[in-house]
């Protein structure tokens, strides 16, 4: 009997089959480039070929053993992950902007022995991590002298879909971070639904990869344009100019932008914005972060109609929704319909679907959903229902299934009885010409319980008063959603995805009493 059969089906979809396929296909062709630096289809199989062999024999990793990982995004990035991957080891990774406690906090959680490690963050990692960790394998040190050592045959691993390729970690919003398992399985799916729906990934498209590779969705972004045979530019860190000039340069079909992203490509100066060419974009693919619709209606006069998507998904759920660039002006602050194979519902504390048009908790159920928290069995009951993830985030649905974010359940402000979603208040001052960002959270308050309080970033050069603002808030909303206070700040706390810290927001309104 052939093997495949053996085993019960054909072979097991792994995260580096697509790279595989095209170093057989197109050798030659570029597949990645990061800082001028560029690698080959065959060059980059190569290479996950010899990162197997040295991490399983070279540095004696055994299937189902973690490694970590800690690196700003670089070429290598891809083929240290995949290359694990295939010898069985799945990377925990850690933001280049990880703490000490972080750091040693996630190496101590994933049990891991050995660290990938840029050359930057050396010192960092060895003043950090605890004395488990006994090798450091040092990207642009002694790891190409290692894996010149390696083979380049076939890793003897044996490995199946279902095995965990990469641990990222929650924020940590509440308590601890969680480590969010990944198996190759879900992370390939969730490659072929994106492509179905966005229709830039094919083995002609290019695109541009800018969120941290640490984080969930930044890994995908990097890997599902070469999944299909197509390329990758990956830019170590964000910034607005390079990944603009990026774009350009390429012609790139594709790039994931997130919230923070456009409103600094927003705040400047329209002849700034006015130089690179954006016609060759076929998705501006938006997520991580609610987008206002203000900003919509701007992205879709710089990049034109048809272009842009707004996506919405967690680490554990992976892609979930995505709003189609037909439906951007036309549902308002919307996240849209599940992607392929996945389903959604709406439900109440009691886990019923509530009607349509409620506001009730998000549960998602896909092939794309996690394995499960690392080492938190009751987290991982608490965050499951059966086939279904409870992702925290409160939602409705409109008559045709589109699906709208209210807002996070805990970010939710309570004043005087009534429930806030900071967000409604968010986007009414965001709509404000002289508003650059906003974030919304509440202030304890010894009558209302909690007051809503604006932080507000002005553009440069531009004005607004707080009378001004809570006067928009009081046209558009209930009385009881006002803000009781503005506060102009220069920016906002955000994490590693430009996401707005509203938890710290909070916390420094309770430091304040
Ligand atoms: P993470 O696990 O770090 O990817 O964060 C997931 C959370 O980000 C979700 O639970 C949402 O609260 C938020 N999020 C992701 N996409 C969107 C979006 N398009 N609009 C609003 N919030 C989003």
């Amino acid at each position: 009997m052939p093997d495949f059969l053996r085993r019960g089906a054909a072979r097991h979809m792994l995260i580096s089959d697509g790279i595989r396929a095209s170093a057989g296909r197109t050798p030659d062709k570029v597949a990645i480039r990061e800082s001028g630096r560029e690698l080959t289809y065959a060059r980059l199989a190569a290479r996950i070929a010899r990162v197997a062999n040295l991490v399983h024999a070279g540095l004696g990793l055994r299937h189902g053993e973690r490694a970590a990982v800690f690196s700003a995004n670089c070429l290598e990035y891809m083929e240290i992950v995949c290359g694990m991957a295939e010898a069985g080891v799945a990377a925990a990774t850690i933001g280049p902007a990880a703490s000490g406690p972080e750091i040693r906090f996630i190496c101590e959680d994933s049990g891991a022995r050995v660290m990938f490690v840029s050359a930057a963050l050396e010192q960092a990692a060895r003043a950090a991590a605890p004395p488990t960790v006994t090798r450091f394998v040092v990207i642009g040190k002694d790891y190409e002298d290692l894996l010149a050592q390696a083979a380049e045959t076939p890793c003897p691993v044996e490995v199946t879909e279902h095995d965990i390729f990469s641990v990222p970690y929650t924020s940590g919003a509440t308590g601890r971070p969680k480590g969010v398992q990944l198996a190759h399985r879900g992370r390939v799916l969730s490659a072929f639904a994106m492509a179905a729906e966005h229709r830039c990934y094919t083995n002609t498209d290019s695109a541009v990869a800018t969120t941290p590779m640490f984080h969930g969705a930044g890994f995908l972004m990097a890997l599902t344009p070469i999944w299909f045979g197509g390329q990758v530019e990956i830019l170590p860190r964000f910034d607005i100019e390079s990944l603009m000039a990026t774009i350009a340069r390429n012609g790139a079909t594709s790039a994931y932008i997130v919230p923070a992203h456009f409103a600094a490509l927003f705040a400047l100066p329209e002849a700034k914005r006015a130089q690179w060419d954006m016609r060759s974009m076929k998705a501006a693919i938006s997520g991580t972060a609610p987008l206002p619709q203000s900003v919509k209606e701007r992205i879709v006069g710089y990049f034109g109609a048809g272009k842009l998507f707004e996506r919405y998904g967690t680490t554990e759920t992976s892609i979930a929704t995505s709003l189609a660039p037909r439906d951007q002006l036309r549902k308002i602050a919307c996240v849209g319909l599940p992607y392929p194979a996945t389903q959604v519902r709406v439900c109440d504390a009691e886990g019923k679907e509530v009607a349509r048009g409620e506001v009730g908790e998000l549960w998602v159920s896909s092939p794309f959903l996690f394995s499960g928290y690392l080492n938190l069995p009751e987290a991982t009951a608490a965050g499951t229902r059966g086939d279904w993830f409870v992702t925290g985030d409160l939602a409705r649905q409109d008559e045709e299934g589109y699906v709208y974010l209210v807002d996070r359940k805990n970010d939710m402000i309570i004043s005087g009885g009534e429930n806030i979603y900071p967000r409604e208040v968010e986007e009414v001052i965001l709509a404000h010409p002289a508003v650059a960002e906003c974030g919304v959270a509440g202030a304890p308050h010894p009558y209302w319980g909690e007051a809503v309080t604006a932080f507000v970033v002005l553009r440069p050069g531009m004005s607004a008063t707080s009378e001004e603002l809570t006067g928009r808030c009081r046209d558009a909303l209930s009385r009881y959603k006002v803000p009781k206070e503005i506060r102009f700040v220069p920016s906002l706390p955000r994490n590693s995805m430009g996401k707005v810290l509203r938890r710290e927001l909070k916390a420094q309104l309770a430091a304040q009493g």
